[in-house]
């Protein structure tokens, strides 16, 4: 199926030819029309899955055809970090290249003057973030009064991240009469009786990061000791001759901290987390997408929802806490067709998170056995140890 059979018009189709993109995603494919007539949505899906053509094309699409007589703010993304609101504002660039469409995106941690300038000036489409958006709502510098089309993304994130109480504010001061389209990667009780209240009869979409993806990744586990890990993971860069990497950490800490090691190893690297600036993590992003940085180290929120194709590596330097967090982080290599290689680090304290992993998934991840830091098996309990079985490659994922 190609992007013609959606009914997209000259102008989209276009843009989308531009981007070189062929045929639609599956979220594409059943959203799009969906959203051209109309509909309220419930999007159940995750980044990854082009969910943000799913909701951008059609948006931009239904503004552009309609005549409209009075300026002002008509669609309003709201979206949980500064990095998935630069990066859907990016696509919205993209995809509306060939409209008469203005946009922009408002976020916290940088001044607010030009994002206040460009609110003067008018904006069809505003990308934001809640708290910046409260804000500047509450100074006067947003009104929403004309908005039609509202979209809330990543609901289940607003709520891990403790926003969900800005969300609603945002949301009622929204137009009772509007369209709705709402995006989340998981349903807990919670965010289903958010979308109960904000859609009207929603058509909906779900859509599994498509299973091919993670099927491609490659999934190592080293047992090791806590206070090796670094060396490992210098010895893994190095020895493999790997170009980029990304390393999860549990803590901002100890993302600084593999940072600079690795960096001292001459392996150029940048640590990205919440305590960082704004520019400072623009900066690093940029810095790995260009090429010039090899390694970047994160911490979970901070990397949610960035955006880089051809990444050959993602290292679990800590296990997370929640076994989905480890799919999604995984998910990040493997991506566009690329093959990817996910490698999970395991001190004797992380045994259960692995464990949980594993029981998530039903994955057995194959041990790397034989490397130059192996775990203390005198410091661990004896039935505790590393009795895998080596043969046992079979890797069936149910995501
Ligand atoms: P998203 O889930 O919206 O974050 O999109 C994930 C990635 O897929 C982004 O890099 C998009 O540019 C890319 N993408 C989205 N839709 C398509 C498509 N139909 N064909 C190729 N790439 C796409």
């Amino acid at each position: 199926m190609s992007f013609k059979n959606l009914q997209l018009t000259e102008p989209i189709l276009k843009a989308l030819d531009a981007q070189g993109y062929t045929q639609p995603t599956p979220i594409q494919k059943q959203a799009i029309p969906l959203v051209l007539k109309g509909r309220d949505l419930l999007g159940v899906a995750q980044t990854g899955t082009g969910k943000t053509a799913a909701f951008g094309i059609p948006i931009l699409q239904l503004l552009n055809e309609k005549k409209h007589s009075k300026k002002g703010i008509k669609s309003l993304i709201l979206t949980p970090t500064r990095e998935l609101a630069i990066q859907i504002d990016e696509s919205l660039a993209a995809y509306g290249k060939y409209t008469s469409l203005s946009h922009s995106v408002i976020f916290g941690g940088v001044s607010q003057v030009s994002q206040v300038q460009k609110l003067k000036r008018g904006v069809d489409v505003l990308v934001a973030t809640p708290g910046r958006l409260l804000d500047l709502m509450n100074q006067g510098h947003v009104d929403l009064s004309h908005l039609e089309i509202f979209v809330l993304d990543e609901a289940d994130r607003m709520l891990d991240m403790g926003f969900i109480n800005d969300v609603k504010k945002v949301i009622r001061k929204l137009p009772e009469k509007r369209q709705t389209l709402f995006f989340s990667a998981t349903m807990p009780d919670e965010i289903q009786n958010l979308a109960n209240i904000m859609l009207k009869n929603p058509a909906k979409v779900e859509v599994t990061p498509p299973a091919s993806t993670v099927d491609k990744i490659e999934q190592r586990i080293y047992f090791t000791n806590k206070p090796d890990k670094r060396k490992l993971l210098l010895h893994l860069l190095e020895s493999n001759g790997i170009d980029n990497a990304l390393v999860f950490t549990r803590t901002k800490h100890g993302a600084d901290k593999v940072a600079r090691f690795l960096d001292k190893a001459k392996i150029k690297s940048a640590a990205i987390h919440g305590n960082k600036s704004q520019n400072a993590r623009q900066n690093a992003l940029k810095g790995f997408k260009d090429g010039k940085l090899s390694v970047l180290v994160a911490t979970d929120i901070a990397a949610r929802g960035i955006d880089i194709d051809e990444l050959s590596h993602v290292f679990n330097f800590d296990l997370p806490n929640v076994p989905e967090t480890y799919v999604h982080r995984i998910g990040r290599t493997g991506r566009a067709g690329n093959e990817g290689i996910a490698i999970s680090f395991c001190a004797a304290e992380e045994r259960k998170e692995l464990k949980d992993i594993e029981k998530l998934a039903d994955i057995k991840i194959p041990v790397v056995e034989g490397h130059p830091y192996p775990m203390d098996l005198n410091a661990v309990p004896v039935q505790a140890a590393p009795q895998r079985n080596r043969n046992n490659n079979r890797q069936r994922r149910r995501y």
